[in-house]
């Protein structure tokens, strides 16, 4: 399975240099310093130094792990997201410290190779702020059935490595009753945080938040003309195709002085099994901005294909504006929640309604009927098949 991941890896980086050659964009290995906004020095890879001097800077540095205060990463015993990806036997039992995607990812799919794993989260629901809160209920019960045991309202106070084991301490949120959780590893993944370091920004000026953010406007400057930024050093999700898509606008602004990027529609999918995928307005977004709304709710049981592939977890929740019927945003759990929502997201792009969405004839036996028939339940109140 690594030998996999890792041939996966070098052929997606690989299509990455490839397209730079086919697109005749210099590809200059190295680590990047500003000396003025138009000047960059480069510690090549390969040994020695340049410098380029450019019109434009977008800069693009990305992030990394937050570190846990008090806890060493080794990236065996007590891991990141990187080491998970790279245990080289199945822990008898990990502990993931951070309830958000990359730790329910990572701790689901040691959890399916045999695992036991143990989430530990400050909060008191799964998933990370930007999930629904009916989502995020049904989604923990649907993982604890598959194994993975929760300790939410919990804070992890420190680990300490010994005989072999790592040994956590932890404090109830609420009753502040402290115990210890051993684990064979430990994965931490309470987050990540913008890397900007070794880029010189202090020295021409660059604007960076208390939370390390690059400050940018709507066009993606930065506080020093003809410096743009994208991805996740900036504000936003830490998504790669809201970098992606950052990418594009940014550079169309300096072409053409023109770029978009529409925040409301960046789809989010959690890639456990099944997928949870959303995008749009959560029911929660909807009570605090006091929009009123309807809710067209199909369970995956009552979907043909679903049910035949005995995969039938889950359900497509539609949300939609209640005077208007136009889609507000779109909630999936299913094994193929990551595609489903593709529709979704175009729908809300397009500003449809949910009966446009309803009204569009969806083949059978597909997933996508749920989707078709939770929008016909927002729009109409009934769905055909349930
Ligand atoms: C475990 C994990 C799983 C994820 N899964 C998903 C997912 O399923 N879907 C999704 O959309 N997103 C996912 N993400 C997030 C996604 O990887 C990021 O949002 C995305 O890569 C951000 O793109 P970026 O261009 O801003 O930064 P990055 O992709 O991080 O690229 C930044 C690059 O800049 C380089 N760099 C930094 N400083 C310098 C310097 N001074 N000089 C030269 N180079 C420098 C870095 O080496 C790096 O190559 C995941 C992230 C992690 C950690």
């Amino acid at each position: 399975m690594l030998k996999a991941k890792d041939k996966s890896v070098k052929a997606l980086t690989g299509g990455v240099e490839y397209l730079f050659k086919k697109n005749k964009v210099d590809y200059v290995k190295g680590a990047a310093s500003f000396a003025s906004p138009t000047s960059i020095d480069v510690a090549l890879l390969e040994g020695g130094s340049t410098q380029l001097q450019t019109k434009n800077v977008l800069i693009a540095t990305g992030s990394e792990v937050t570190p846990f205060p008090g806890i060493e990463i080794d990236e065996k015993q007590i891991v990141s997201s990187t080491g998970a990806l790279d245990l080289q036997q199945v822990p008898e039992k990990l502990v993931v410290i951070g309830a958000g995607v990359i730790g329910l990812e990572l701790g689901s799919v040691w959890a399916r190779l045999g695992a036991k794993v143990e989430v530990v989260e400050f909060l008191g629901a799964i998933g990370g702020a930007g999930m629904d809160g009916e989502v995020s209920k049904n989604f923990q019960k649907i993982l604890a059935k598959q194994g993975l045991k929760f300790n939410l309202n919990t804070k992890v106070l420190g680990a300490e490595k010994k005989d072999g084991k790592v040994h956590i301490a932890v404090e109830g949120a609420k009753d502040g009753k402290k115990s210890t959780i051993e684990a064979d590893v430990v994965l931490v993944a309470i987050g990540r945080r913008p890397y900007t370091e070794g880029l010189n920004l202090d020295k021409i000026g660059v604007e960076v938040d208390n939370r390390g953010r690059i400050v940018i406007d709507s066009q993606f400057n930065t506080s020093v003309p003809n410096v743009k930024c994208i991805g996740d050093v900036t504000f936003g999700p830490m998504l790669a195709h809201k970098a992606e898509d950052e990418g594009i606008a940014a550079v169309e602004y300096f072409k053409t002085g023109f770029g978009h990027v529409n925040y409301g529609v960046i789809p989010s999918v959690v890639y456990t099994h099944p997928e949870v995928a959303w995008v749009g307005k959560t029911e929660e977004d909807c009570k605090a901005e006091g929009i009123e709304y309807k809710v067209g709710n199909f369970p995956m049981v009552a979907n043909s294909r679903a049910k035949t592939n005995a995969d039938a977890d889950g359900f497509v929740k539609v949300l939609a504006e209640k005077n208007t019927d136009r889609i507000l945003g779109a909630h999936i759990i299913g094994a193929v929640a990551g595609e489903s929502i593709a529709e979704l997201a175009l729908a809300l792009e397009y500003g449809a309604s949910a009966e446009d969405v309803a009204r569009t004839v969806h083949a059978h036996p597909t997933v996508s009927e749920a989707v078709k028939e939770a929008a016909l339940m927002a729009s109409s109140g009934k769905a055909i098949n349930a």
